[in-house]
């Protein structure tokens, strides 16, 4: 059994057509499911026959929301989200102002091993399809009956690890016919596989690309991240420069501040001589601390001092915004939890 949201309209149409049905039909099976019936037998206007043939060979894989948490300060929810394999993944909805955003998984796990990260503390299960992907932002849009405007992946997984999946889903996030989110409002982050970000610019998307930096040497970066010992920090931003003359897209740098690990005003100002020039933007993100580990959080005036440093030096800068802080989930705990009991 396939799973429908794996395939593109034209991949419907084709499958039609093999299956000696007109390809109008794909149009019409997609329409349904974008209208969220997610059952082949509720699709009015498809012959009984059809509705057999689809349910013979596909499947519509919708996730099932196996616990839910909901914010009572800012209405983020959080959703461990199971499919049919047994296998559950964490997404995040968060409400703003100029719309909803959802933070989505790209692997079942991760195998990047960066310390501070409870994703990858039991590695890489498996992959998750192009439609498994797709399938978090239509069970969240059902769920909350909105729509939803931007997507980070920025959930579980390292999505240049699960390249081709991740290329096809940005494919069927846009369709017209489907979701229809435009390449602007994804966002896509990685620990910086060098070669997939020259693949990625060369894909000529306009998707914002964020990069998981974390260090201004490569000596303390391999101390949290072990892809540092494969790609040096100078490498990553010869990439960027590549990334940002290719698109035009301003890039971010995702900078976690740990406690006596990279918080200092030397490293804030070495990332200030790191970055100046380029066309970027720093979000600095108090680290989550997991149980897993010692990690701590900066005090909020080292907080406060190392994003003036940086300002000072002209780089654009942010401290990201807590959501859902009541909840307390941080970046793949929800998973590990569960998994425990
Ligand atoms: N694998 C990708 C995307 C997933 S993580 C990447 O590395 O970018 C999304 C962001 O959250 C990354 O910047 C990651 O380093 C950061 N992150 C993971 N665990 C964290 C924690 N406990 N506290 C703060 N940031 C964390």
């Amino acid at each position: 059994m396939e799973n429908i949201l794996d395939y593109t309209l034209e991949e419907l149409s084709i499958w039609m057509k093999e299956n000696g049905e007109s390809a109008f039909r794909a149009n019409q099976v997609m329409t349904w499911i974008y209208k969220e019936v997610f059952n082949f037998e509720d699709m009015k206007n498809i012959p009984k026959a059809l509705q057999e043939k689809l349910k013979n060979s596909l499947y519509i894989g919708i996730p099932e929301i196996v616990e839910k948490y909901e914010s009572k300060i800012d209405g983020t929810q959080k959703l461990l989200l199971g499919f049919k394999d047994g296998n559950i993944i964490e997404s995040v909805i968060m409400k703003y102002k100029h719309g909803n955003s959802i933070c989505i998984s790209t692997q079942v796990g991760c195998r990047m091993g960066c310390k501070f990260c409870a994703s990858t503390l039991n590695g890489r299960v498996r992959d998750l399809t192009a439609g498994e992907i797709l399938s978090q932002i239509i069970v969240a849009q059902s769920l909350i009956g909105e729509r939803i405007s931007n997507v980070v992946l920025m959930g579980s997984g390292e999505p240049l690890d699960n390249y081709d999946n991740v290329i096809k889903f940005l494919k069927l996030v846009n369709a017209e016919y489907g979701l229809n989110i435009g390449q602007r409002h994804i966002t896509l982050s990685t620990c910086g596989l060098v070669p997939k970000i020259y693949d990625l610019a060369d894909k000529d998307y306009s998707i914002t690309l964020a990069i998981s930096l974390h260090a201004v040497s490569d000596e303390k970066r391999r101390a949290i991240m072990p892809i540092a010992n494969k790609y040096s920090i100078d490498e990553i931003l010869e990439a960027c420069r590549y990334y940002i003359e290719k698109t035009g897209r301003r890039i971010t740098f995702e900078y976690s501040l740990v406690s006596g690990v990279n918080d200092d005003k030397e490293d804030a100002k070495a990332l200030g001589k790191l970055l100046k020039g380029l066309l970027c933007h720093v979000n600095l993100i108090p680290v989550n601390e997991i149980k897993e580990n010692t990690l701590k959080r900066p005090s909020k005036k080292t907080i406060l001092d190392f994003e003036e440093i940086l300002k000072n030096q002209g780089i654009e800068v942010t401290v990201r915004r807590e959501m859902g802080s009541d909840i307390n989930a941080a970046c793949g705990q929800l998973r590990r939890k569960f998994l425990a009991t």
